[in-house]
């Protein structure tokens, strides 16, 4: 079971953000990296990650300082209007065991390209 208490500097994707394994990049700024998942549940299927250090979205919550909540969000918001999602999509964090999180790094999925249908069957 994965620890979203104490950050793990060797997560996958802190090392992505290290550049130490690949990734399709879509998007970066100062704060977040934006990139393809590897295993896409859409055909849109981005991954969007702060670049501080957060285990989960209670971290975010709990520790982040206003302006990096502000412009995480604003960046999540720039990779839609980049993908052109004019038909929708939809946002996803998920965390902890109840909430299937994998990489104890935080990350947004954002999904498009279909309809998506019931939350329920992701
Ligand atoms: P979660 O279950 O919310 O923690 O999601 C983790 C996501 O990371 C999954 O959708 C994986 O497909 C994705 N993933 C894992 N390793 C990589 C990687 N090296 N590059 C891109 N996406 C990855």
């Amino acid at each position: 079971m994965i620890d979203i208490e104490n950050y793990d500097d060797n997560n996958i994707f802190a090392k992505i953000l290290k550049k130490e394994i690949p990734s399709k990049k879509i998007f970066e700024n100062d704060f977040v990296y934006a990139f393809e998942d590897i295993n896409p549940q859409a055909p849109v299927h981005i991954l969007i990650i702060p670049k501080s250090k957060f285990c989960s979205f209670n971290d975010f919550c709990e520790k982040g300082d206003i302006k990096t909540v502000y412009e995480t969000i604003r960046s999540i918001n720039k990779v839609r209007q980049i993908l052109n999602l004019k038909s929708g999509y939809r946002i996803i964090t998920n965390v902890g065991k109840f909430g299937c999180q994998e990489v104890p790094h935080l990350h947004f999925h954002l999904l498009s390209g279909t309809m998506l249908g019931s939350i329920m069957k992701l």
